[in-house]
């Protein structure tokens, strides 16, 4: 309370001294959220769960991942200012119900919703078994390879390369703007969710960004669902290359501690992953748990 109290006073001064007179009415406002333009055209989201990212086209906007039903609401107030053209698209990357769970705030915006088909599979499991049905709004177009569409003068290709956090994540490509959403195969310094009960499997995960950096070019920007504190949701393929050898690490570690006789409960107390130090925070047991029970059962 005193530190938010303190930050808002101190961009106050900070604003009263630099800022034009709009610019201090958003500070004192205090948006919870942040849209950052990655080009005349597209942009990303942030406030809770995965990052968003939209695309304006005379077609209208394209949207990929919710995140939450009041964090949805906010992007579309932000986008409708933005932008005349009524919405056109929902993509989502994966069903995780923090790229989800906003759909439902796109019900009567748009008539598409367009996911890979085991990603609807997995949402419709959790909503029956959370019953929340109802609080759904389902893709009404799926896919189970790739998926093209010309938008506007934008190509939007989608890949689907295997399972990985899920069965079920694919990376959304604007081939012009050469931008590419990977959703939650990437965690950028963050330890990762490794959903087995949806199909996750860390060694197919390493294999499908090794097929996604070979897709890509050194100019691609990729956006990504998560990253740790003080770390950019975007990067280039060091964002890929590094997540893709902290997976190896994780393995690696894993299965030498395994073979040293370690139990569960000991592998579980570490507190970095040997050979990436960067990755800090909570969640290590999260991709250690993964990565124990995926060894256990190929021995
Ligand atoms: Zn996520
Ligand atoms: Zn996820």
């Amino acid at each position: 309370m005193h530190r938010r109290i303190f930050l808002q006073n101190s961009l106050l001064t900070l604003g009263a001294l630099t800022l034009g007179k709009e610019q201090i009415v958003k500070v004192m406002i205090n948006e919870p959220w942040k849209i950052t333009m990655l080009t005349d055209n597209i942009g990303i989201f942030t406030e809770r769960g995965g990052t968003i990212a939209f695309h304006f086209s005379k077609e209208g906007i394209t949207v990929i991942d919710a995140q939450f039903p009041d964090t949805a609401q906010h992007l579309i107030d932000e986008l409708k200012k933005k932008n005349e053209q009524p919405f056109h698209l929902l993509i989502n990357t994966h069903h995780h119900g923090d790229h989800t769970a906003g759909n439902i705030a796109f019900k009567d915006l748009l008539n598409r919703v367009l996911a890979h088909e085991n990603s609807l599979a997995n949402q419709k499991r959790v909503a029956i078994a959370n019953k929340s049905e109802d609080k759904q709004l389902y893709p009404n177009q799926t896919f189970g390879g790739t998926w093209k569409e010309d938008i506007g003068k934008e190509k939007i290709a989608i890949n689907y390369f295997g399972a990985a956090h899920t069965n079920g994540d694919v990376i959304i490509h604007f081939n012009h703007a050469n931008i590419a959403h990977v959703g939650d195969l990437v965690f950028n310094r963050r330890h990762p969710f490794v959903d087995r009960s949806a199909g996750a499997n860390i060694q197919s995960w390493i294999k499908v960004l090794d097929s996604a950096i070979k897709k890509y070019d050194d100019k691609t920007l990729f956006v990504c669902g998560h990253s740790g504190s003080g770390y950019d949701v975007t990067g280039k393929k060091d964002m890929l290359l590094s997540f893709h050898d902290y997976l190896n690490n994780v393995l690696k570690f894993t299965n030498d501690e395994m073979k040293a006789g370690k139990t569960k409960e000991e592998i579980l107390k570490a507190t970095e992953i040997p050979g990436s130090p960067e990755w800090k925070g909570d969640g290590i047991e999260r991709p250690l748990t993964a990565a124990f029970e995926e060894l256990s059962n190929a021995g």
